[in-house]
């Protein structure tokens, strides 16, 4: 998401833009996300600093962290940034700054319910879908 900083208008500027995950390349082994990240951007200009009001949203795929299956999870994020702004600065990029917020809110362990009974220790069934029969 780059911005012409020349093409700020006074009233400023308001954007939409779906980024494609490939973009953000921030896929770990346990979380993937599943679909373009839609982004709604206010930018506002005031002389040599530059405020924009990010809306995020987007699915991510997960890996219960204790019984292993994935599931999928919505996340929105809303967030003000403050840049300021040199006088060689022509554009802004926002996608890394995109990135970063969105890796802040990823799940360190990620549970399919917070009710997840995971996984026998010893024949490694999913006592989420019943009992195993080994305790
Ligand atoms: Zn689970
Ligand atoms: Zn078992």
């Amino acid at each position: 998401m780059k911005i012409a900083i020349a093409h700020i208008p006074i009233e400023g500027l308001s954007l939409r833009e779906e980024i494609d995950p490939k973009e953000l390349d921030i896929d770990t082994d346990i979380i993937k996300l599943c679909s373009p990240v839609s982004v709604e951007a206010e930018i506002t200009r005031i002389t040599n600093s530059i405020t924009a009001k990010l809306a995020l949203s987007g699915v991510m795929l997960l890996c219960c962290s204790r019984c292993l299956n994935e599931f999928k999870l919505n996340f929105e994020k809303n967030i003000g940034l403050n840049f300021a702004l040199d006088k060689d600065d022509l554009v802004l990029d926002l996608l890394l700054e995109i990135r970063d917020q969105i890796i802040l809110d990823y799940p360190i362990k990620p549970l399919c319910s917070t009710g997840c009974r995971g996984l026998c220790p010893k024949c490694g069934a999913n006592l989420n879908e019943g009992e195993c029969g080994c305790c």
